[in-house]
């Protein structure tokens, strides 16, 4: 759908009264009660009591290409974040080649342009083919197009103090941000789930909370010890929360993220053994989910970030010890905060808005997405339907990929629309073109 003037009419701006939001040049141009559609040219989306949500952000997604477009391409993936209510996405670096180069990460940058359903930041990442013992090129993916301003290893941790600490020192020249994947790996060495009760009855090698929480405390220190920005990628356990929780007493420079699937699901699941909860960090227990959703609520987990990690199905549907790490999760994203968030009563729209757009965008040093929905303000915004009735959850969607790990469960609200700059991505809710 082209450019045009819009009028979303009714719709409740988180924390505010209902009105009209005008659109115009991909930017909001007035606010207010019953605008006149005629004196601004505008086509009118009717919009009664839906929320309307800065565009999401995401810290956290795969989008696999280049490399494995079996899995997933940018044009597919950023289809499925449009339709969760996206506008932007960073990419995380392990595709193959691995995101290591100006080269590639420009690569990456062009084939979001092209794709046009939501913006895609390149994640850079922080050692040569992720090998963990040589830093990349960080200075040169940031002076790239691209303009990275993330690095992350992510799906490996960077192990090596000594190599952390240098990339913290390098980054902070530009103002750019490591985002760890805590992991240690000698502590995780065969591991399959949550070390624990869980992994004990089903016979599959624990993965303990210890290995997470020691890499966290561990890059917290260094963090202000550099004096240079630490990101928390998926923080998973009481434990890790526990200690961000410290760190940011202390004013040290960490932020955090949490997953949709760390906020709903617990590592009972597994007791099937269907690879479809497979996923790295692993689920944990009910206790950590609680933690977790209060360190959201309070602010000490800034964001929340998707990992949305599409597999082909051979990847998935195979035995729990075979099969790849990793769930889908930008279609699902705000439907799971919702019932996991607003249901329970622990976050507010205004909060939703803050954690899944304003600190997201804000930790990933993007500009043009997380503002406030003001006169002025890029018209990246999401509406969406908290009263809509509670649905299952299709795994087809425009991911290439079926492994979510919400398929068939019922979950609350739907995406109506996405607009990224003024242009609709996603009209009730469905895409605007195939
Ligand atoms: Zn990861």
């Amino acid at each position: 759908m082209s450019a045009t003037n819009w009028i979303i009419r009714g719709a409740t701006i988180a924390g505010e009264k209902p009105g009209d939001i005008a659109v115009s040049d991909g930017v909001i141009t007035e606010i207010g009660p019953n605008l006149d559609a005629d004196k601004h040219k505008a086509q009118v989306l009717d919009s009664d009591g839906l929320i309307a949500l800065p565009g999401l952000v995401d810290l956290h997604t795969h989008l696999r290409e280049p490399g494995r477009e079996d899995a997933e391409t940018v044009e597919t993936g950023t289809a499925a974040a449009a339709l969760g209510g996206y506008t932007a996405v960073h990419a995380m670096a392990n595709t193959e080649p691995v995101a290591d180069t100006a080269g590639v990460v420009e690569q990456v940058w062009r084939l979001g342009k092209a794709a046009g359903y939501a913006d895609v930041q390149p994640v850079g990442a922080v050692t040569v083919d992720l090998n963990g013992h040589q830093l990349a090129e960080l200075g040169a993916m940031a002076d790239s197009a691209a303009h990275v301003r993330v690095f992350s290893d992510d799906g490996k941790c960077v192990a090596d103090p000594l190599l952390m600490r240098r990339a913290l020192e390098y980054v902070k020249a530009f103002d750019g941000v490591i985002a760890q994947h805590a992991q240690d790996p000698r502590l995780t060495e065969g591991a399959q789930l949550n070390e624990g009760e869980m992994s004990g009855r089903l016979g599959l090698a624990g993965w303990p909370a210890v290995a997470e929480e020691g890499i966290v405390a561990r890059d917290c220190l260094l963090a202000a010890h550099v004096g240079s920005a630490l990101h928390i990628c998926h923080v998973s356990t009481a434990g890790s929360v526990e200690i961000i929780r410290w760190a940011k007493s202390k004013g040290w420079p960490v932020t955090a993220e949490v997953t949709p699937h760390h906020l709903l699901l617990t590592d009972e699941l597994a007791v099937g053994y269907d690879p479809v909860f497979k996923v790295n960090p692993p689920l944990r227990t009910s206790a950590d989910v609680n933690e977790l959703r209060q360190a959201l609520a309070d602010g000490t987990i800034d964001a929340v970030a998707t990992d949305h990690a599409p597999h082909p199905v051979e990847a998935k549907e195979t035995e729990w010890a075979e099969a790849a790490w990793g769930m889908t999760g930008l279609e699902t994203a705000l439907r799971v905060v919702h019932q996991a968030m607003v249901s329970t009563g622990l976050l507010d729209w205004a909060g939703v808005a803050d954690r899944m757009s304003v600190r997201p965008a804000r930790i990933g040093r993007l500009t043009q997405h997380g503002t406030p929905l003001r006169p002025g303000a890029p018209a990246n915004l999401t509406l969406y339907d908290p009263a809509a009735p509670a649905e299952a959850v299709s795994p087809s969607g425009a991911s290439k990929s079926r492994n979510t790990p919400f398929a068939g469960m019922e979950l609350p609200g739907r995406v109506v629309a996405t607009f990224l700059r003024g242009t609709p991505t996603v009209l009730d809710g469905k895409l605007t073109r195939a």
